[in-house]
């Protein structure tokens, strides 16, 4: 190697912009453009799997199945197309020969050259620099459409489950709730017969959207959380409560959906056959008297309107909100499953008024105050009750399944305890069971520990909250004890009058008045 070629080789390692290669631009345009054919291979990992997302324009954000084959570049980092003609043109033009001839041209170095006449306003990426070694995040892309599988139902009408086999696995997790569960059921299976069934003859199956409403903590987000669990489907849980209109400060609207193709694992025929769960559906009323924009109320609901009914919507992918830098899929959601859940307070007293006025006419009239005694007066709750309550008719109109779910009753408490497949006893007593002590509850404790949540006032909620109180003790103090085989929890524990039931392992049994007795 003579002096001017070592010379020239070393310019072009301080050079990363080694402009002479750039002459012939048209040339490598040709080539990269044909490069784009040897893709599938690429596509593959390295380990010989097969990559199930996406790939998404690095300039324009469109996943491939919208913008055609990729161009992939270092850096995991790939251009479609369009993006990459357009950038190849604005290319092509620049005059080269003057920038390489312009002495403001030294090594490479860019400041230099801006000094120099050069280009204002141009400055060269560094692909390196864009985006670690990952590209765009496996979060943001898109999975792939399954090939040749466009025609064929993705739900077989033979394997959709019953309505009773249904209701009998919720009976597993969820207490009491009968007709709840049974509506659901329901309404459930004839939702899925409607998605396989696929495209619409002249009968239409009308969709499935329910109304659940009953008091906080008595089962809503958990009977929907084990439906969505033992049908495998992906599940969304939205609150009410955060969306406003597009625009305002809050979530838009179609955040729901965003989020159901992440727990779809952003494959859109996953999402698009999942079920959204929407709760405090009651905060997004009517305002009443009001006479500013209702943009997280009336307004809600009226962009919801689509949603449900089945639209086709554009999410972005892996991120809350719309942006430049987010890729954007679309999802249809006509096969989604829409549960609007909500606690609906005030709306006793509506029916109450209602069903008074009928009673207080006429001859027969009863009683005003008849129905203030009465338990499950929401039971009685009509779309009218719901209209007054200040959902609008349009939005009603398309959750054509109403149902309500009772308060908990102290029998129902005690049975959420010990009877559903993960009971929260049942946890204790396993945790125990792995330091080989027997835990058990008398039925006093049981009942003790109900009276305590009703107090409370929040369903089912406050079990856990009193029994991780009293337990904190026992999980602190048992380890400690080798000699300990069986605890057995007492009312009196549980009120502050007494101890436990100690069980010592040689089957002595002794009851204290607290544990830290018996560790001195
Ligand atoms: P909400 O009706 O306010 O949505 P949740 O469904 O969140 O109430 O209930 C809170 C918790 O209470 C659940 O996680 C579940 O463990 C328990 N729970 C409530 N109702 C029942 C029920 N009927 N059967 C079993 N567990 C229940």
């Amino acid at each position: 190697m003579n002096d001017d070629e070592r010379m020239e080789q070393d310019e072009k390692k301080d050079n990363p912009w080694d402009f002479r290669e750039l002459d012939n631009v048209d040339e490598q345009k040709e080539e990269l453009l044909a490069g784009s054919d040897s893709d599938e291979k690429k596509s593959e990992k390295p380990d010989g799997k097969k990559d199930e997302y996406e790939e998404v324009c690095f300039i324009c954000r469109r996943p491939e199945s919208k913008a055609g084959k990729m161009f992939k570049l270092p850096n995991h980092i790939c251009v479609c197309n369009d993006c990459m003609h357009k950038t190849m043109d604005t290319v092509s033009q620049f005059d080269y020969q003057g920038m390489l001839n312009h002495p403001g041209m030294p090594n490479g170095n860019m400041t230099d050259f801006n000094n120099g006449k050069g280009f204002p306003n141009i400055s060269f990426v560094n692909l390196a620099d864009l985006q670690g070694d990952g590209g765009i995040p496996n979060k943001q892309k898109i999975k792939k459409k399954k090939k040749g599988k466009e025609n064929v139902p993705a739900i077989d009408i033979k394997n959709i489950m019953p309505p009773h086999k249904i209701k009998a696995k919720l009976d597993d997790y969820v207490v009491g709730q009968e007709y709840a569960k049974k509506v659901i059921s329901v309404a459930v299976y004839n939702h899925y017969k409607r998605v396989a069934t696929g495209t619409m003859d002249e009968i239409e199956i009308e969709k499935s959207n329910m109304l659940m409403i009953g008091p906080t903590g008595c089962g809503k987000t958990y009977l929907v959380k084990t439906l969505a669990k033992l049908l495998d489907v992906p599940l969304a849980i939205a609150d009410a409560t955060s969306l406003t209109e597009a625009g305002y400060i809050g979530d838009d609207i179609e955040s729901v959906v965003s989020k159901l193709l992440a727990a779809a694992d952003n494959d859109v025929e996953r999402a698009e056959q999942g079920i959204i769960f929407i709760d405090e559906i009651d905060k997004i009323a009517k305002k009443k008297n009001t006479n500013s924009r209702d943009v997280s109320g009336e307004s809600v609901q009226q962009g919801m309107l689509k949603l449900l009914e089945g639209a086709e919507v554009e999410v972005p992918v892996g991120a809350n909100s719309k942006n430049a830098m987010v890729p954007l899929a679309t999802v249809n959601t006509r096969n989604i499953l829409f549960i609007c859940g909500g606690a609906f307070p005030d709306l006793d007293d509506i029916i109450k008024q209602r069903l008074n006025k009928k009673t207080s006419i006429g001859y027969n009239a009863e009683l005003r105050d008849k129905y203030d005694k009465e338990k499950n007066i929401l039971s009685r709750v009509t779309v009218e009750d719901i209209k007054k309550f200040g959902m609008i008719p349009e939005f009603i109109g398309r959750l054509p399944i109403i149902f309500t779910l009772e308060g908990l009753s102290k029998e129902m408490m005690v049975k959420i305890l010990s009877e559903p497949r993960n009971a929260i006893l049942k946890q204790y007593q396993k945790l125990l069971s792995l330091d080989e002590v027997k835990l058990e509850f008398d039925a006093g404790a049981l009942e003790a520990i109900a009276e305590k949540a009703l107090e409370k006032d929040t369903g089912a909620r406050a079990l856990r909250a009193i029994i991780e109180e009293f337990m904190l003790d026992i999980m602190y103090e048992i380890p400690k004890d080798d000699n300990i085989g069986r605890i057995t929890i007492t009312r009196e524990y549980i009120e502050g009058t007494g101890g436990p039931v100690i069980d010592i392992r040689s089957n002595q049994i002794e009851s204290m008045d607290n544990l830290q007795e018996i560790k001195e």
